[in-house]
């Protein structure tokens, strides 16, 4: 049987490992294919596909669009789309400048809670390509305001903390169009935080076209749920392990493992 894990971020965004780490990995862990999906850039893709050439592991070209809708963030994976596609880039530049203003937001929020962190330690931290809320953690980790990054989660960053900011670039419209018209296919990543699955029906008009349904953080009904509303909705089914490097200790690469005829099918929607 061949694996895939379709849900992988490097340190373009906010992982922990290098494109020659990942595919290290994913040979040794015995997957077929991974999919590099980091926060809003494509930044690794050449670099990863580059590290892959002369081994059996495919690279999926993928990405994981940030978006909003009612003030709530939501997450859109596109999956084989033409990252060299200039429109493409030139959105996700204006999301890369959003994302930095949100930053100083975010440590203004900290500020009002007491909490006096520089925005530079979160740049320094971030490097190149996308700067978040992990970088964010691992700042306040790094000047001993928290003892874990998950602390800081859950006592500031959180999306239900007091120190979060949405403020997102893209509507979840803009983002699964931004996909869609680079070639891409769009499915909604990790359904389970949604407060509302109606929404999903929503995003189907919008060009959805599939559901992460395997996810760590899915219970063995909620993937019975998501199975069944995919098929439902005729949406084609995805999974992935979301897998961050040492900040997500906990998954690893593979963490979750997806049969590769589901990689088939996204393969051949992607054709249609
Ligand atoms: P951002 O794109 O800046 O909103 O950050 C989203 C990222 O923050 C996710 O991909 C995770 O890496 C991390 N994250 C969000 N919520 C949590 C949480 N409760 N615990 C740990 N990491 C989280
Ligand atoms: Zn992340
Ligand atoms: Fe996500
Ligand atoms: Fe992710």
């Amino acid at each position: 049987m061949k694996y895939a894990d379709l849900h992988v971020h490097t340190i373009e965004s906010d992982g922990t490992s290098s494109p020659a780490q990942l595919v290290k990995g994913a040979l040794e862990r015995g997957l077929s294919a991974i999919a590099i999906t980091d926060h809003d850039t494509v930044g690794a893709i050449a670099e990863v596909l580059k590290e892959a050439q002369e081994t059996t592991l495919e690279i999926i070209p993928g990405i994981e669009l940030t978006s909003q809708q009612d003030n709530q963030e939501i997450h859109i994976l596109g999956y084989f789309l033409d990252y060299t596609q200039q429109g493409l880039l030139d959105k996700l530049q204006l999301v890369q400048q959003n994302r930095v203003q949100r930053v100083y937001k975010i440590v203004e929020n900290l500020k009002g809670l007491g909490i006096e962190l520089n925005a530079q330690t979160v740049f320094d931290i971030s490097g190149r390509g996308t700067v978040g809320r992990m970088h964010i953690a691992r700042a306040l980790l790094l000047d001993g305001w928290v003892g874990s990054t998950s602390e800081a989660f859950r006592k500031y960053i959180g999306d239900d903390s007091p120190a979060y900011v949405c403020g997102f670039h893209l509507s979840v419209l803009e983002a699964i169009k931004l996909i869609s018209e680079a070639g891409g296919v769009a499915v909604l990543a990790h359904p389970y935080v949604l407060d509302n699955d109606e929404l999903i029906t929503e995003f189907v008009s919008y060009g959805l076209q599939g559901l992460e349904v395997y996810y760590p953080e899915h219970s063995q009904s909620q993937v019975n749920f998501y199975l069944d509303l995919a098929k439902n909705l005729g949406l084609l089914v995805t999974g992935g392990s979301d897998f961050h490097g040492s900040v997500k200790p906990n998954i690893k690469l593979g963490t979750i493992k997806i049969p590769f005829e589901l990689v088939e099918k996204l393969r051949l929607a992607k054709r249609l």
